[in-house]
C-alpha cells in the first residue's frame, strides 16, 4: 500500500502545510472508503508554484532529446503497471476491468507513443524573411483535470507540457485523486529532474483557485465542467493568464437517410454508453431524418438493452456506477425533467436497477420524441441517457445539430462519404467522426463556443504549451 495522504513537491512527497482534514476517497460500487488523499491549500500550491519555477530554466534549456527519453520511460514506466493502474481507476471510478484496461489505461498509453512520435518532427524555430521564429516553452503550467479519465486526461496535458519544456503542477480531480498519485509515482521513477512536477491534491476552490490566480503560473490548462471553465478564465484573467480549456459537451451523432442505419445507431448507443456516458465527446444526440426514425429508435432501445449496469470488477461488465452520489442525482434529476417536459421514454427511466441495491448505479436510458429546445437536448446531462430527435431536411438537421452551446465532437453517418464529409464541414464543432472514423490520438482535441478552446493531442497538443519569440537578424 502506497502513502496516498502526501503531496509530490520538488521532487519528493509532503504533508499539507495546514493539516486539514483529509479527503476521502469512495468505491462508487460499494460506497466504501478507499483512500484519503490530502486537502492541499493555497501554501502547498506556493510551494510546488516554487519549485516549478526552479526547476523551469534548466528544464526548458535541455536539449529535446533528454526530454523525450524522460517521457519515454515513463511510457515504459505506466505500460509495466498497467494492470495495478487499471485496478485504481476501477476502484475510485467505477470503470468495469475490461474498459479500464483498455480505454483508461491503453489510450494515455497511446497518446503517449503518439507524443514520442511526433516530437522529433517538431519545428521550434523557422525563419520568416528578416526573423527567426521560435517556439518557446509557455513556462510554468496549472494543470486542473476532472475524473471522468483520470489518467488520459492528466497525461494529455501534463505529458505535452513537459516535452516541450515547460514545468508543471497538477491539481487532479478530488474525486479521483489514486490513478493521480499513481501516476506521480511514474514520473518520479521515470527520473524526471525534481520540480519539474509536481502534484498537489485538494478542492477546487481552495487548492485550483490558488493555482490559477498565482502569478508565477504561465498557463491554466484545464479540463473539466463549462461552469467551472467561465470561473477559470474569469480568475485568470486577473493575472493576464493563458488558458486552455478543455470544457462539455452535447455532440450530435447524425444519421442521414442513406446511412446504414443498424451501424449507426449501434455505434451512437455505444459512444453514449462507454464510461457509463461520462464522456466530454459523447453523442448524446442521435439525429434521425423523419421516414427512419421508428426504426432508429427500435434499434437504440435494443442496442441500449446489451448495456445491463453491473459490478465493474466482474469481468463482463460493461456499465459500472456512476462516478458519485452527486452524479447519480443529476443524471436522475435530468431523466425526470425529459419526462416532465414531455420526452417519451423508451428505455430506462430514473429508478435505481432492481439488482443493485449499493452504489451509483443508474439504468441506461432513451429518449424519443425530443424536441431541439428541451433540456435533455441542451444540457450535457455526463450520464448513460440518449436523446432521439427527428429531422426533416439536411438544412434542418445542421440547425439542430449546431443549436446548443457546445461544439466539442460529433458524427456523421452517409453511403456517400462525399456527403457525410460535406455535411460535417457544416458542424461547429471540434471534432467529427464520419461514418465509424476511428479515435485518432494524432488528430487535434478540444471544442469550440462553450465547449472551450485550445487543443489537446498531436501535433496541435504539444504546441499549445510553446509561445513564439522573434529574432529580428
Ligand atoms: P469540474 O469542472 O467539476 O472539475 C474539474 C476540475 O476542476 C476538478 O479538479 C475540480 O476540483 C476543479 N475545480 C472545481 N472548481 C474549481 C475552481 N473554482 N477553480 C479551480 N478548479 C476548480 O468537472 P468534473 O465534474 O470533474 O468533470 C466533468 C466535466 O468535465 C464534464 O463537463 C465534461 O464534459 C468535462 N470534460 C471535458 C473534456 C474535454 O476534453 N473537453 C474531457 C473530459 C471531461
Amino acid at each position: 500500500m502506497h502513502e496516498t495522504d502526501r503531496l509530490y513537491v520538488e521532487g519528493g512527497w509532503r504533508p499539507a502545510v495546514l493539516g486539514a482534514p483529509p479527503i476521502e476517497v469512495e468505491n462508487p460500487a460499494t460506497g466504501e472508503c478507499i483512500g484519503a488523499v490530502a486537502a492541499g491549500g493555497e501554501a502547498d500550491v506556493d510551494a510546488a508554484v516554487a519549485a516549478a519555477v526552479r526547476a523551469f530554466p534548466s528544464w526548458a534549456g535541455s536539449d529535446p532529446a533528454v526530454r523525450a527519453k524522460c517521457l519515454q520511460r515513463l511510457r515504459e514506466t505506466l505500460g509495466e503497471r498497467a494492470d495495478d493502474l487499471a485496478g485504481t481507476v476501477t476502484a475510485e471510478l467505477g470503470a468495469p476491468v475490461r474498459i479500464a484496461r483498455k480505454v483508461h489505461v491503453g489510450l494515455p498509453l497511446a497518446v503517449l507513443d503518439s507524443y514520442l512520435g511526433v516530437l522529433p518532427d517538431l519545428v521550434l524555430s523557422e525563419r520568416a524573411g528578416s526573423s527567426l521564429v521560435l517556439r518557446e516553452p509557455v513556462g510554468v503550467v496549472g494543470a486542473i483535470t476532472p475524473w471522468n479519465y483520470p489518467l488520459h486526461q492528466v497525461v494529455a496535458k501534463v505529458a505535452a507540457a513537459l516535452a516541450v519544456g515547460c514545468t508543471v503542477v497538477l491539481k487532479p480531480s478530488e474525486l479521483t485523486p489514486l490513478t493521480a498519485l499513481a501516476l506521480a509515482r511514474a514520473v518520479h521513477d521515470a527520473g524526471f529532474p525534481p520540480g519539474v512536477f509536481n502534484l498537489v491534491t485538494g478542492t477546487g476552490p481552495l487548492a485550483g483557485e490558488a493555482l490559477v490566480r498565482h502569478a508565477d503560473v504561465d498557463m491554466i490548462s484545464f479540463t473539466g465542467s463549462t461552469q467551472v471553465g467561465r470561473r477559470i478564465g474569469a480568475l485568470a484573467a486577473g493575472t493576464v493568464k493563458r488558458t486552455s480549456l478543455e470544457l462539455g459537451g452535447k455532440s450530435a451523432n447524425v444519421i442521414l437517410p442513406d446511412a446504414d442505419l443498424e451501424r449507426a445507431v449501434a455505434a451512437g448507443v455505444s459512444s453514449v454508453m462507454l464510461n457509463t456516458g461520462q464522456s466530454c465527446n459523447a453523442w448524446t444526440r442521435m439525429l434521425v431524418s423523419a421516414d427512419r426514425y421508428d426504426e432508429a429508435v427500435e434499434l437504440a432501445v435494443q442496442a441500449a438493452a446489451a448495456y445491463r449496469p453491473a459490478d465493474p470488477r466482474s469481468p463482463d461488465s460493461r456499465l459500472g456506477p456512476l462516478a458519485s452520489a452527486a452524479q447519480l442525482e443529476r443524471v436522475r434529476g435530468f431523466i425526470r425533467a425529459g419526462v416532465a417536459e414531455g420526452a417519451e421514454l423508451v428505455a430506462g427511466g430514473p429508478e435505481r436497477p432492481d439488482d443493485l441495491p449499493v452504489g451509483h448505479y443508474v439504468t441506461p436510458t432513451v429518449f424519443a420524441g425530443v424536441e431541439p429546445g428541451m433540456s435533455i437536448a441542451q444540457e450535457e446531462i455526463f450520464g448513460p441517457v440518449l436523446s432521439v430527435l427527428r429531422y426533416r431536411d439536411e438544412d434542418e438537421a445542421v440547425a439542430i445539430a449546431n443549436g446548443t452551446p457546445y461544439g466539442l465532437s460529433g458524427a456523421v453517418w452517409s453511403q456517400d462519404e462525399e456527403r457525410a464529409v460535406a455535411f460535417a464541414r457544416r458542424m461547429r464543432t471540434g471534432q467529427v467522426d464520419v461514418n465509424g472514423g476511428r479515435f485518432n490520438p494524432l488528430a487535434p482535441f478540444g471544442g469550440v463556443r462553450q465547449s472551450g478552446h485550445g487543443r489537446e493531442l498531436g501535433r496541435a497538443g504539444i504546441e499549445e504549451f510553446t509561445v513564439h519569440k522573434a529574432l529580428q537578424l
